[in-house]
């Protein structure tokens, strides 16, 4: 049996330095800029196409590695550039995520590179769950699908909101009732191609954080889509229907599966925003000098980084334990998936706001970056399922009691 090791391998390092290199020479310097504009970086991400680092080949590449660390790693240096472009050049994973998690081999062939499209033709992947009345609580759904089977068809209608990259997506990857009456259970996932009639962006929000990456409603007006853009096919889905019916466990629910998957991968990112702001604010407490000393010298100061790299650390180890058990087929007993995105989004938040209490005023303006990674880090504590929700998910975990 192999000796236990947190080392990365050669490759991984390679690629760790590789991405970082892009996140310091390219996403850091335009990082300001785009939160100022609020508008996707479309050069970045084609400067990120142009490389290969946004396309399905290096993506489905990093997720094969079987220790399930090179992506939390990516992502990490991804984000310690900033967040912001990271979510508009790898937004498109969570489409890619739905398609991957719900889909037959042939879908994910057909639909994944689509996602993506080539460095000549860029395309986005959105994926659309939250709905006005339906966030945290997504058995709420009211965006309804419905067969038609002398047509082989599925008709969509509904308002999906907060959605990265909606309505400017080629590929949207849609999380629908079919069923209501079976909540949670009756939910299926459908990928609408590029082009179709019907769908269309609502509001685009301005947003706190994380704003160089699109978020807006997309709106669903009879929108009609073949039987084979239904993810995972009508007989999977009839039979699951079936054994919900009855009262048997229907252990899919589509948007819970990529949920799941990609916690782990979302808690990474908040490190890297953390690990930035941690590193800035050491550099600063070193040169900073008041009453005739390094601020450093304060143990005040001094304490408070020991705990914001402490923090970031165990956040991280966190992170890589459950993206190592997803890929090595262990379950998540204890909503391990939860526990690292809940530790290190919470991590995200405090550590860049003692970052900013470090800078002082320096920290609360705009000529600096750290109120910039406070302002991203707070997503962290929202999307893909907020604190509360985590801290649910862990607390069913470990005690069987269905808590509320
Ligand atoms: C920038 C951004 C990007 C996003 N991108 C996407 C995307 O690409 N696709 C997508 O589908 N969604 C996306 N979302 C939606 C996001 O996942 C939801 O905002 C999130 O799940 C919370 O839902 P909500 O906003 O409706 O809050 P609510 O569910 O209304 O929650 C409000 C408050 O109540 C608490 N709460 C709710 N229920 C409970 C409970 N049972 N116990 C304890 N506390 C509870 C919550 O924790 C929260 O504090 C995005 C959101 C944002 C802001």
């Amino acid at each position: 049996m192999a000796a236990f090791s947190l080392d990365l391998d050669e490759d991984q390092l390679q690629i760790q330095k590789w991405v970082h290199d892009f996140a310091e020479n390219v996403i850091r310097p335009a990082a300001h800029e785009w939160d100022e504009r609020e508008e996707t970086p479309w050069p970045i991400i084609e400067e990120a196409a142009a490389i290969g680092l946004y396309s399905a080949e290096f993506c489905s590449n990093a997720f094969a590695d079987p220790t399930g660390l090179t992506w939390p790693m990516i992502s990490e240096e991804m984000c310690w550039g900033d967040a912001g472009i990271t979510l508009a050049i790898f937004g498109s994973t969570l489409a890619v995520s739905g398609i991957v998690a719900n889909g037959t081999g042939e879908q994910i062939v057909e639909w994944v590179p689509q996602c993506f499209g080539t460095p000549d033709k860029i395309q986005l992947g959105a994926f659309a769950v939250s709905e006005p009345d339906a966030g945290s609580d997504v058995s709420s759904l009211r965006t309804r699908a419905v067969y038609d089977d002398a047509k082989d068809e599925w008709t969509l209608n509904g308002t999906k909101t907060w959605i990265t990259n909606g309505g400017i997506a080629d590929v949207h990857v849609i999380v629908a009732s079919v069923d209501p009456e079976l909540g949670a259970r009756g939910h299926a996932s459908f990928v609408v191609p590029p082009g179709t009639p019907g769908l269309r962006m609502g509001q685009k929000f301005k947003k706190h954080g994380i704003r160089a990456s699109h978020t807006a409603e997309v709106v669903l007006d009879d929108v009609r889509v073949p039987g084979r853009c239904l993810l995972g096919g009508k007989e999977k889905l009839d039979e699951r229907l079936a054994r919900a019916r009855e009262g048997g466990s229907s252990r899919v629910q589509a948007a819970m599966a990529t949920f799941e998957a990609t916690r782990p991968l979302v808690g990474a990112q908040a490190i890297g925003i953390a690990r930035a702001a941690y590193e800035f604010s050491l550099d600063y407490a070193k040169e900073r000098v008041q009453f005739g000393r390094p601020i450093i010298e304060n143990q005040a100061i001094a304490f408070k980084l020991a705990d914001m790299k402490t923090d970031i650390d165990a956040a991280r180890l966190l992170v890589w334990r459950a993206a190592w058990m997803a890929h090595s087929g262990k379950r998540f007993e204890n909503g391990e998936g939860s526990m690292s995105k809940l530790k290190a989004g919470e991590t995200a938040v405090r550590v860049t706001e003692e970052a900013i209490q470090i800078l002082g005023g320096y920290g609360y303006v705009r000529e600096y970056p750290v109120e910039r990674w406070h302002r991203d880090a707070k997503i962290y504590t929202i999307f893909e399922g907020t604190s509360e929700i985590q801290r649910l998910v862990i607390a069913r975990a470990i005690s069987g009691v269905h808590i509320r």
